[in-house]
């Protein structure tokens, strides 16, 4: 793989800023954990990643597409292959207004946004419909990819269109209703990278000070929940309403809050949020998921499916 490795830098020109061999991961990551990625890339060439990704298929290499790291746990064994840093993505032009009329608004911003940035824009341009989202950690490209949501409102209410690469070709993806769904997107299925997207938001008529102050109270709820004060990947598990009542609740009333593995443990301010509390391994949190899954089976006949994803070597993706 080495060699397909060189003949990647190569052929896609490279330069010496752009890659980088063995890169640690952790620092890459919310839960500060991970091994190496055996070829990290950060560049905002499209045309770049184009032909990165067109060898890769062809030399047989896999590779990862790495957000802000806010819902993945990396292997301790690290990722094998490239892994892309989508943060550097077109960060010439990260986020525009692309048609408005009186009271509605589109912009397109880089997948590699961070959600912040998109909201703190929204509030200088005036815009509302993405306050809540203010205090959500990740990208925008992992907000579409995972669906994220929260106070009730998830990405894909706002989603039009995704420019995406996709088998070597830049093609575009529009919204579809019935491909999304709780914690569900369409690129789950096909893994494409998502480049860029536009988003529906609505003009308003508050001033920026009011939007702001309201931005800032939904990451002061988060704060005061406890989401920021260890190293974590937010909800360990999804929600299934069916049961009646959420994971972190049916995970409290099988009485394991506080259960730990080595350095990773259940938070005791939220039932299913998974804390690295003393230097846990990603094999820590694997071993954690599991026991929460035996423990609450065991105690409901439940099956809790995780949220967050294990990846790298030893895992399913990558
Ligand atoms: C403290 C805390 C609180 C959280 N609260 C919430 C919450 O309220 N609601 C919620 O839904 N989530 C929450 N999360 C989880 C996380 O913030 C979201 O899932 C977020 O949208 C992930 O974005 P990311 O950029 O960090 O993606 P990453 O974790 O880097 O990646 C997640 C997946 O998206 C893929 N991906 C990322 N970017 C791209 C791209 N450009 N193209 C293709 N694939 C891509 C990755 O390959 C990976 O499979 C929380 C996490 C933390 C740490």
């Amino acid at each position: 793989m080495q060699n397909y490795l060189h003949t990647i830098i190569e052929e896609a020109s490279l330069d010496a800023s752009e890659y980088q061999w063995k890169a640690p991961l952790r620092d890459h990551t919310w839960f500060k954990i991970g091994g190496f990625a055996d070829l990290f890339i950060q560049t905002d060439s499209i045309l770049k990643i184009q032909t990165i990704l067109h060898r890769a298929k062809q030399y047989a290499i896999p590779i990862f597409f790495l957000g802000d790291g806010s819902n993945i746990v990396i292997s301790d064994d690290g990722i094998a292959g490239i892994v892309i840093d989508t943060k550097t993505l077109q960060k010439s032009s990260p986020i525009s207004i692309i048609s408005s009329s009186e009271h509605e608004c589109q912009i397109i911003a880089s997948a590699g946004v961070l959600i912040e940035e998109l909201v703190l824009f929204c509030i200088e341009q005036q815009l509302e419909g993405l306050l809540h989202f203010f205090g959500l950690p990740g990208t925008l490209g992992g907000a579409l990819y995972m669906n994220a949501r929260c106070y009730e409102g998830e990405i894909a209410s706002h989603f039009i269109e995704a420019t995406i690469i996709e088998n070597n070709e830049i093609k575009k993806h529009s919204y579809i209703p019935d491909e999304w769904s709780y914690k569900l997107s369409p690129f789950q299925k096909t893994h494409p990278l998502i480049v860029n997207a536009i988003l529906q938001v609505r003009r308003s008529q508050h001033p920026r000070d009011t939007l702001l102050t309201q931005a800032l109270s939904y990451k002061q709820d988060r704060e005061q929940k406890g989401h920021f004060r260890y190293p974590c990947a937010g909800s360990t598990f999804k929600n299934n309403r069916a049961f009646g009542m959420p994971s972190g609740q049916l995970i409290d009333q099988c009485g394991l809050k506080g259960m730990q593995y080595g350095g990773a443990a259940i938070s005791d301010f939220h039932a299913n949020i998974i804390i690295n509390h003393s230097n846990a391994s990603a094999s820590d949190i694997y071993h954690l998921v599991q026991k929460i899954q035996a423990e609450v089976y065991q105690k409901t006949s439940f099956q809790l499916e995780p949220e967050i994803l294990f990846i790298g070597r030893g895992y399913t993706q990558v």
